[in-house]
Parts: structure tokens; sequence; C-alpha cells
């Protein structure tokens, strides 16, 4: 098992009292075995449940203790590949296709987050994203442009614009409609409760460490423990952890990246910070913020070419205090310290599109992979996906985010 996080989490201690489920301590025979219970696994057995189709969750830690707890929980639709890169990457109809989707997806959450019974902190936002530079300008129009021209919720603020609305200046920036907040820990521990309470078998302390498929198609799990799950199909909602694949086609790029909540804010002082929008810009890696229901900041970014999560205290705290002065360069009447602070693994897609669809040389064997900086958004649109291509043998988005398309095979 390899460390996702390190630091100080912020959302695990927004929830009191969550619920544990059980080790897995018998055999078992389910249609859909699901091997990890972070933001994907647990959407997953929720929309099969409601389906019909019974699954199990099994997980090697707790729900929601891989990068599920590290994920800042800003919903878009906008992705790290701007619309007019990846119509470039795929041709235009299925780049909007792909793009209206995860549109659609934050609605989706929004719509489920409605049904729990654990309150997700799920609250409509707008976005602004804003050129870096002057030299990113151009780009940041003709994005502009494409989202407008295909139909997106947007709008274009100049400069003055920009610096009425907060205490920062940028040459130009996107507001997006149509994205949302959410508190990560709280959905899924929600979304997990509401598959269990349709019929979803969940397991913590569960770990997956034998996978064989045997003559009559059936696929076969072997728990650490020895326990034996009996399963028509598998789905690997595993997150950053490739190497579970058992060394199969999926190649990642992993990095590591940081986050930081400060303590809860003077109301006075988040006046400046125009409705609460989430606050993004166009540099690579990026810098992001957003507020929190009870007025804290959650500021994340600075990625770094390494794949695990920066350890100790101090090397941490470099990168944290960088976060900090970035922080204080937009808002200076920010006063307050971080509270919170943390390393985690992040994990890409060489061509920015989620790993979601059947494995090509494994029938029965599937994978709900959202990486990238809407994941959240992905592993939405991964259930639906992977439940239609179980259930119908077919959704309109498998060959765009699929193992077997043009992009993935160089
Ligand atoms: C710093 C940071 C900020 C982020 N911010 C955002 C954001 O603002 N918005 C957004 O949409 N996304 C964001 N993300 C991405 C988001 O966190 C991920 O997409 C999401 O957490 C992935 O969920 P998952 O269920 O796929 O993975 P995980 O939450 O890691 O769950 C996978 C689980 O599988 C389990 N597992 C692995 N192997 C086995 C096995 N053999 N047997 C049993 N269990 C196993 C692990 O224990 C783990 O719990 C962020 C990520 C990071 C790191």
């Amino acid at each position: 098992m390899k460390e996702l996080h390190s630091g100080h989490l912020f959302w695990p201690l927004t929830m009191e009292e969550y619920k544990n489920y059980p080790a897995l301590s018998e055999d078992l025979q389910v249609q859909v075995a699901i091997i990890g219970g972070g933001m994907s696994g647990a959407m997953c057995a929720y929309v099969f449940e409601k389906s019909g189709i019974s699954t199990a969750v099994l997980e090697r830690d707790t729900i929601a203790g891989g990068s599920t707890s590290a994920n800042t929980g800003l919903l878009q639709f906008s992705n790290d590949i701007m619309l007019c890169d990846l119509i470039n990457q795929i041709g235009r109809q299925p780049a909007v296709q792909f793009y209206a989707a995860c549109a659609n997806a934050v609605k989706q959450i929004g719509l489920i987050a409605g049904e729990l019974a654990i309150n997700p902190h799920f609250v409509p936002r707008r976005s602004l994203y804003y050129a870096s530079s002057e030299q990113d300008l151009p780009k940041l129009h003709k994005e502009y442009d494409a989202l407008r021209q295909n139909g997106f919720d947007v709008s274009f603020w100049e400069a003055d614009e920009i610096a009425k609305h907060f205490p920062f200046r940028r040459p130009g920036a996107i507001i997006t409609n149509g994205d949302a907040e959410v508190n990560p820990f709280r959905f899924v521990h929600g979304v997990a409760d509401a598959a269990a309470a349709h019929g979803a078998r969940i397991y913590e302390h569960t770990d997956v460490i034998d996978h064989e498929r045997k003559a009559d198609g059936k696929h076969q799990l072997t728990t650490a423990t020895g326990h034996v799950i009996s399963a028509e199909k598998v789905i690997y909602a595993i997150g950053y952890e490739p190497e579970e694949l058992r060394g199969q086609l999926i190649k990642p790029v992993l990095n590591r990246s940081f986050a930081a909540v400060t303590a809860v804010q003077d109301k006075d002082k988040l006046l400046r910070w125009h409705e609460q929008m989430f606050i993004w810009e166009t540099a690579r890696p990026y810098l992001y913020m957003r507020t929190t229901l009870d007025g804290r900041i959650i500021i994340g970014g600075l990625d770094e070419e390494f794949e695990h999560p920066v350890e100790g205290e101090r090397e941490r705290g470099k990168r944290i205090n960088r976060l900090y002065d970035k922080l204080t360069a937009h808002f200076p009447m920010l006063d307050v310290p971080f509270e919170y602070e943390w390393s985690a693994t992040f994990g890409e897609s060489f061509d920015n599109l989620p790993f979601v669809g059947e494995d090509p040389a494994q029938p029965g064997v599937y994978y709900c992979l959202g990486y990238g900086g809407n994941g959240t958004v992905y592993s939405m649109i991964a259930s639906y996906v992977l439940h239609d291509l179980i259930k119908e043998g077919y959704h309109p988005l498998a060959d765009i985010v699929g193992l077997k398309r043009p992009t993935l095979q160089t």
C-alpha cells in the first residue's frame, strides 16, 4: 500500500462521526466487484445499485481515505486541457461532447448531493479563469470563443472588470457558470451510505491481492485474508495506484501537489472575494483557490514531477509558505494562518482524458480512473459510462474515454 498523502488533511475533521464498514470475513458472489472505496468506487456502487445491479466495494483501507480525502472539492466543467486544445486533439464533435458531459456531470453530482442523508456541502459556484500573463491572453480569448460558439455558459472579463470585483488585476478572465463546490469526504461517505442502503456490500480493510479469470468467464478475486469474491465483472477504481493493475496498459503521469486551508476568515475580509468564485489560471501547473461554507480559504497547486508526497514538516512547509505568499498576493487583507496543509500524489494522463472502459485484453475487467484536475467530475461520468457498457454494451462517450482511443496508442 502506498502513501497517497502526507500532512494534516482538512475534510475528515469536518465529520464528527461516520460509518465504519466491516472487513470481508466470508466468500462472496456478486454481479460487479468494485476494487477501491474512494470517489470512483462509491459513485459506481451508487449508480449500479440504483439500477438493480448488485455490487461489492472492496477497500483495503477506509472509505474516502485515499486521494479523495486530499481533494480540494472544485467541480468544474472546464478541464486542465482547454476546449480549443481538445478540439485540436480529438476533433470538434467529440471534444464538445466531452465538455458537455463534464457540465452535465456537475449537475448530476448536485442531484445526488440533494438525495444524501449526509449534507455534502454542495454549492453552485462560478469560476474566474484568468490569464496568468499578457502572453496567455490571446489563447484565453481563443478558448472563450470556442466555449461560447459551442454553447457553454461563459462570459469574458477585461482587466478593469477583474480589478472591480477582486483586490488583484489580471489581463483578462473567462467566467464559467455551472460549476460547484463540494466537501469530497462528506460526499463520498454520503454516497457510500446511500449505495449500502440500496444493497451495496461495502467492506473496509479488505485488500484484493489476486485476480483470476476462470474458464466460465467469471472473475475470482482473493483478499489478503484469503476470502474469495466471485464476480461477473470487476471494476478497478483504485485511484493513483496503477501498479495494482499488475502491469497492464494504463500509462499515467504521477506528480505530487500541495494544498492548504486557512482558519475561518472574518466575514468582512471575504467581501472583496466576489461571489466566492473559484479562482484559477492559465499557467501550468496552475494555482487555484476556493472558499468553504464556514469561511475558510483553500489554495492548491505548485505541482512537482515526483510521485510521492513530500514527507517532513520542514520540506512541506517550504511549499506551503509559497502557497501562503501567493494567497496574500491575491488577497493582501487576509492575515490568518493556515490550519491544515498537505501534499498528495496527483495523477494525470498524457492526453488529459480519464481512463474509463473495458480492458481490451481482459473481458469483464473495467477501469474507473478519473485522472486529472476534474477527477470527481470524471468519476461521475465514469460511473454512468461503465454502467451503460456493462448493462447495454454501449455508451456514447466510450470511444472518447476508453482504452482503445488513438491518443493512448503512442
Ligand atoms: C491535492 C489534490 C487536489 C484535488 N482537487 C480536486 C478537485 O478540486 N476537484 C476534482 O474533481 N478532483 C480533484 N482531485 C482529484 C481527485 O482527488 C481524484 O480524482 C479522486 O480522489 C479519485 O478518486 P478515486 O476513488 O479514483 O481514488 P481514491 O480516493 O484514491 O480511491 C482509491 C482507493 O482504492 C483503494 N485500493 C487500491 N488498491 C486496492 C486493492 N488492491 N484492494 C482494495 N482497495 C484498493 C485505495 O486504498 C483507495 O482508497 C484532487 C487530487 C489531489 C491529490
